[in-house]
């Protein structure tokens, strides 16, 4: 149930004072509680993955825009997984598009919520529930940005492609993958990506920088699998299923982390010392403090994901029952890789550890891929747009989204977040209790409209 829009006028007045642009600027009773509202029907509309229900989203979102006299297209991998793709032609674009891209589906809820997480509750200024952050938030700041310009018939000088797709949270090959494998003529022309996996540092209400991200770390994740005989736990079975998986695991888990200076991690920490610049800051020092065997000196935590390739079990499948020996026994490793790993010759060494007797699939991988440049005009026009308020920088993240598809095939995709949130208001991202503040929101909605006019206007 919708709760009454007192608190969206109040912010939609603390959007404005933060001064748009005229030509830009929403009139507040319009767009800004439209916006509002998009969002918190669009949470409502559970995209659980799995199985992702992506159809009901894109359905929702498709509704939106052909109610504008937009075209959009409903697309639906072999495996039933629905993406939505829809491409706003200019008239002075020369066949250049620009890709506004987020994911449907959304991550797991639990029971510790302090709101129903699929209420799109409007609550103390805020907009809650599971996609708020990650990532309906900035699908719909994309969607008012298209509608928007559709409205007032605004050209950007660059064909604008709102995609909006399914199963990024599982990998994406069932949507940004599929999408670029199987029908490569909708990017025709792009010459960019706007995508999820910005990262803005905000202290105390004062941005201190936007970051860009250039480049991310690669999924290999692997199912392994043991057999062994089964039977009653009561008997001698030292050479079960179970057991030669413990030891198998264990021979991975205790391999030594080997730590090394990627160009990424170049890129990210050469960018933060420019905005710091105190001579202690670790980019001046990344050689002599990463060593092959660990860091010479205590590293901030999330810091060592920089510069090793990690390797987690994340689930075990072992039986059932505590006095039944199972005949097989599985697990799932989630192994991110630094951008420029070997990942043939990592794969190799992790079999070699694991022993002959474990079956080993690749459930997830990517291939290498270069950064996006930071010398390419939709990073320019990020950069020129952002700067007004604060300093912008590449970033390198070790987590992974579907911009990967994209850099495979030599296109440059970039992770921005225009909403200027605190960490404190980001906590919720995968997390209990997500939710954005209705005005960093609309303020957000703002600044992605006037980096899409600036990338129409860079050639
Ligand atoms: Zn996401």
């Amino acid at each position: 149930m919708r709760q009454p829009l007192l608190n969206v006028f109040f912010c939609l007045l603390c959007a404005l004072c933060w001064g748009a642009p005229p030509v830009l600027s929403q009139p507040p009773d319009q767009g800004g509680a439209e916006a509002v509202g998009w969002l918190r029907d669009y949470i409502q509309i559970a995209t659980v993955n799995p199985p992702g229900n992506e159809e009901e989203g894109a359905h929702y979102l498709a509704a939106i825009l052909a109610a504008e006299g937009l075209s959009p297209e409903l697309l639906t991998s072999p495996d039933g997984r629905t993406s939505l793709y829809a491409r706003r032609v200019s008239p002075t674009s020369e066949g250049r598009a620009l890709v506004l891209m987020h994911h449907i589906d959304v991550v797991t809820t639990n029971d510790d919520w302090r709101v129903p997480p699929f209420s799109g509750r409007l609550h103390q200024g805020r907009i809650w529930g599971r996609g708020a952050l990650d990532i309906k938030g900035l699908g719909i700041a994309q969607l008012a940005t298209l509608v928007d310009f559709e409205r007032r018939q605004i050209d950007p000088g660059i064909d604008l492609i709102y995609l909006a797709v399914a199963d990024e949270e599982a990998g994406g090959r069932s949507g940004a993958g599929w999408l670029l494998d199987s029908q490569p003529q909708l990017f025709e022309g792009v010459v960019g990506v706007l995508n999820e996996g910005g990262s803005n540092r905000v202290v105390n209400d004062r941005l201190v920088w936007w970051g860009i991200e250039v480049v991310q770390k690669r999924p290999l994740w692997l199912k392994v699998t043991s057999q062994g005989r089964g039977g009653h736990a009561s008997g001698l079975n030292p050479g079960s299923a179970t057991h030669r998986l413990i030891l198998a695991l264990a021979r991975l888990v205790e391999e030594p982390l080997r730590y090394r200076v990627s160009d990424a991690a170049r890129i990210y920490f050469r960018g933060l010392a420019k905005l710091d610049n105190s001579p202690d800051h670790l980019y001046h020092h990344l050689d002599e403090v990463i060593q092959p065997d660990g860091p010479t000196r205590p590293l901030a935590p999330g810091v060592p994901a920089y510069f090793v390739d990690t390797l987690q079990v994340t689930e075990l499948d072992n039986g059932r029952g505590s006095n039944v020996i199972a005949s097989q026994a599985s697990a799932r490793i989630d192994i991110r890789l630094l951008p420029d790993t070997d990942g043939d010759a990592y794969l190799e060494h992790v079999r070699q550890l694991l022993g002959p007797d474990i079956d080993v699939e690749v459930v997830l991988d990517a291939p290498l891929a270069d950064p996006s440049p930071t010398d390419h005009p939709v990073y320019r026009a990020l950069e020129s747009t952002l700067s007004v308020r604060g300093p912008v920088t590449p970033t390198f993240m070790t987590g992974t989204t579907d911009s990967r598809f994209f850099r495979q095939r030599g296109i440059a995709a970039y992770g921005f977040s225009p909403f200027a949130l605190n960490a404190d208001q980001q906590r919720g991202i995968h997390a209990v209790d997500e939710s954005i503040p209705v005005d960093g929101f609309l303020r957000g909605i703002e600044m992605l409209k006037r980096v899409v006019m600036a990338c129409g206007e860079l050639r």
